[in-house]
């Protein structure tokens, strides 16, 4: 198992060694490191593979005492706390690294596990470990090999650092639009009592049943505990959006996915500890790489407020509040501030093909970021390129061409400066096809304000 299911006293000695958490759901693939490309750079025979399972527990080390720093512990009291930890190579190559790290809670605790996204280098034979948020983390997904952190994801990292400073979260709520869910726990923390009050716990029924959990807004999705279970949506607006508890979870891996996407089913699954009473998805807010109160945030159309305790409190809208039990009707993101066309277009092969989207009802000049989201589907997507087109014609680049990119679907989110324009009017995406052979469509797209 590599590098998986460690305690965090395997840190200060095998002697300490506590209980190991149960086998993981994803065998075989954060071990890829440790097995493939450590041992191959090591060279083979005995010395190479002593030598790529030092190397792996190098980094193993170092994420780990990142992680530890970051949350303010001791290895001495994470385990007196019956805490574990995970180390997830997800992808690697050469002297690269890239994963998640959780410190695991306690079954049973009323806590959730910490998680970090984990960026990492090895240079003079020392890795060098940036947690997500830090600015280690920024500074090495920049120089990072594409195959260990994707262009795509290098621009999600940068949008999202720049935009931190955001207002608007420009949130659904994770279930269907127009849908209503149950308050099952008013604004508490991620790990319970302790503020900030950053999450809430929904789910379709009080009590009980399984729902759809789905992505409050579109981004760049993350699996976290190695076990599964905890998903981490990475937004360009500069949010970050958490679930935990989920089952027949997918398992993205800096996947781009769509707002309204399926990440999950509620339950009262604790694969990286915590506990459940009922099925419910802990759904969590981060500005940046930080989790903030929910206080006066709007999320699908609701502003929600805490109570004199964790777990009470509610939503506001209007001249409605609704408290746990209550149920809340999903308005989409920003309430009316989020437009999409979902009708297919077709990109004719050395042709262009525009998809309009009304605005309406957003007062004055669109945001210096306003948030694109593109769908597209083409048999060489290389050849496509995209302009966002403000109601006056102006247009914005998006996507150049790029001959060598023989993918075929593209799942985007783009940030224009579009506040030189008035919101309300007809919008364009313009998708342009500029080489010969190969066609595709407009699969979908969306604005929000
Ligand atoms: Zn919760």
């Amino acid at each position: 198992m590599g590098l998986r299911g460690r305690t965090a006293a395997a840190v200060l000695g095998a002697c300490l060694l506590a209980g190991t958490a149960g086998p993981p759901a994803y065998a075989g693939t954060a071990t890829a490191y440790a097995g493939d490309d450590v041992a191959a750079q090591a060279g083979s025979g005995a010395a190479g593979a002593a030598e790529a399972g030092r190397s792996a527990r190098g980094l193993e080390d170092a994420v780990v005492g990142a992680m530890l720093a970051a949350s303010g512990q001791s290895a001495r009291t994470l385990v007196a706390a019956g805490r574990e930890t995970q180390v997830n190579v997800q992808r690697a190559a050469g002297d690269w690294a890239f994963g998640s790290g959780v410190l695991t809670v306690a079954r049973g605790a009323h806590a959730a596990p910490d998680g970090w996204l984990f960026t990492a280098r090895r240079q003079g034979g020392t890795w060098t470990v940036g947690l997500e948020g830090s600015a280690e983390f920024a500074a090495l997904v920049k120089t990072a090999p594409e195959s260990v952190v994707s262009a795509g994801e290098k621009r999600t990292f940068e949008n999202h650092a720049r935009n931190a400073a955001a207002v608007p979260t420009g949130l659904s709520l994770p279930y269907p639009v127009g849908e209503s869910w149950a308050i099952v726990g008013g604004p508490h923390g991620w790990s319970g009592q302790p503020r900030p009050w950053s999450s809430i716990d929904l789910n379709k029924t009080f009590g009980s049943g399984s729902y759809e959990v789905l992505a409050a807004q579109s981004g760049r999705a993350y699996w976290i505990c190695g076990n599964g279970g905890h998903i981490r949506i990475i937004h360009d607006n500069g949010w970050t959006t958490e679930y935990y508890h989920l089952a027949q979870e997918i398992r993205p891996n800096g996947t781009q996915v769509a707002m309204g996407a399926y990440l999950g089913m509620t339950s009262t699954r604790i694969p990286c500890g915590g506990s459940a009473g009922s099925n419910h998805v802990h759904f969590g807010l981060k500005q940046g790489g930080s989790f903030v109160p929910l206080q006066d945030k709007v999320i699908g159309g609701w502003t929600y407020y805490e109570g004199s305790s964790a777990y009470g409190g509610g939503a506001r809208r209007g001249g409605t509040s609704v408290g746990v039990r209550g149920l809340l009707r999903n308005y989409g993101p920003e309430d009316g501030r989020y437009f999409e066309n979902t009708t297919n277009h077709t990109i004719p092969d050395q042709g262009q093909v525009e998809s309009p989207i009304t605005v309406s009802g957003v007062p004055g000049n669109a945001p210096s970021r306003l948030s694109v989201y593109v769908d597209v589907h083409h048999t060489w997507i290389g050849d496509v390129t995209l302009d966002l087109v403000a109601p006056d014609g102006t247009a914005y680049r998006m996507k150049g061409p790029d001959p060598d990119d023989d993918g075929d679907i593209l799942h985007e989110t783009y940030t224009v400066d579009a506040s030189a324009e008035v919101a309300n009017g007809v919008w364009r995406l313009r998708a342009a096809d500029v080489s010969v052979n190969d066609s595709g469509y407009i699969d979908a797209w969306n604005l929000t304000f």
